[in-house]
């Protein structure tokens, strides 16, 4: 299998620029996670490792060797895409075949590597209908399996996921890991879905922009998110944040609440910061010695959990608490803070501020 390393990659189309100086180190073997919103560059940075897009600049390395000039074939590399693109004709056997067969393979070889990924994704039973007697789910097993049957130096996966129902979805992450651990490739795998980076990712690159904001795993990025954007962009409940700066040992909000200021900040007094807290840091339910003054402003059921909507002067705290929490908007709360797992920013730029040790 292979590493995948794109340098330094710029594409425009016309006035818009797609890219902006991507950079990417892919481990071999690793299921790689590009995440990103609507318009980042996923799809592009995917075409340009294919080699479907001519790079304005920058380079394309798999396994250490330079193959920015290769054309798609001889990169070896297999792409997924959402849409399933199956011949309709052809039985899923035939379907997945196909690119044994366009490279000479015997029948018996064929047979047994058809039986083997077919095994793999659950599809034995599918393999003499046609797409039009499949779900959608089915289908894009059957492409998933014609891209795995390939062998190929390392698979390319845009969104496969996003034309399923939200069951399937969540059974096929679970999948799709289990294939990636039994088989072994690197995966690199793009999506604009937090909750699918997070769960399946070795590593996840957050794209925003055409540029990497933070490349990490999971909870690197989860935990430390490297700008005020990634904080907001990843986790299923938004990060809340609240305008402030140092004053001495208290943290001091610009809505006049107090904390004790952080042990683990470096921030010097009086520069404009923003405290970011995410909702599961926060609490109506238990007490504390760091707290914010709110008045519940709004409650939103989750089923297992309900998000708490806490008016902190102008600004909306968002916490966390269990389902059978009640109240009536305007009724007087205290929220307990974790300033061990709370974040700081720079107003202005939007970084994470250096820490001292946590
Ligand atoms: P999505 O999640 O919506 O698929 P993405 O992160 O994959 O988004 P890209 O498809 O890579 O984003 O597009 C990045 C930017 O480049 C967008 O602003 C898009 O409109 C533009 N773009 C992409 N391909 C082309 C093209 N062939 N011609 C013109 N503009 C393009």
């Amino acid at each position: 299998m292979a590493t995948v390393t794109v340098e330094g990659l710029h594409k425009s189309f016309g006035s818009v620029q797609a890219l902006n100086g991507v950079t990417l180190d892919v481990p071999d073997g690793s299921f790689f996670v590009v995440l990103g919103p609507s318009g980042a560059g996923k799809t592009t940075t995917l075409r340009c490792i294919a080699g479907l897009e001519k790079l304005d600049a920058g380079s394309v390395h798999l396994d250490g060797r330079d193959a920015t000039g290769d054309t798609p074939a001889d990169r070896d590399l297999a792409m997924v895409f959402q849409s399933y693109a199956l011949y309709p004709r052809r039985t899923a056997y035939e379907n997945i075949a196909a690119p044994l067969r366009a490279r000479r393979a015997s029948s018996d070889e064929i047979g047994a590597a058809v039986e083997k990924v077919a095994a793999l994704l659950h599809i034995e039973r599918l393999l003499k209908r046609r797409p039009a007697q499949m779900s959608g789910g089915e289908q894009q097993r059957v492409a998933l399996a014609r891209a795995l049957v390939r062998r190929p130096r390392a698979f390319l996966m845009d969104e496969p996921l996003t034309n399923l129902d939200l069951k399937l979805r969540v059974e096929m992450r679970t999948e799709l890991t289990r294939i990636h651990r039994s088989l072994g490739g690197t995966f690199v795998y793009v999506t604009n879905d937090q909750v699918e980076a997070l769960s399946m990712a070795d590593q996840v690159a957050v794209l925003k922009d055409g540029q990497v904001q933070q490349v990490g795993t999971p909870a690197e990025v989860y935990e430390r998110p490297a700008n005020q954007w990634v904080a907001g962009f990843v986790g299923s409940t938004r990060m809340s944040l609240l305008a402030c700066r140092v004053e001495g040992d208290q943290l001091v909000g610009a809505e006049g609440w107090t904390l004790p200021r952080p042990r683990w900040t470096m921030a010097e007094n009086g520069r404009p910061l923003l405290l970011g807290l995410r909702a599961e840091d926060v609490s109506v339910e238990r007490r504390g010695d760091a707290t914010l003054p709110g008045e519940l402003y709004g409650l939103e059921p989750l089923g297992d959990r309900t998000v708490v909507d806490v008016k902190v002067g102008k600004e909306i705290l968002r916490v966390k608490a269990r389902s059978t929490v009640t109240g009536t908007p305007g009724e007087r709360l205290s929220v307990a803070v974790d300033l061990d797992r709370a974040h700081l920013f720079d107003a202005e730029s939007g970084l994470t501020l250096a820490e001292s040790s946590r």
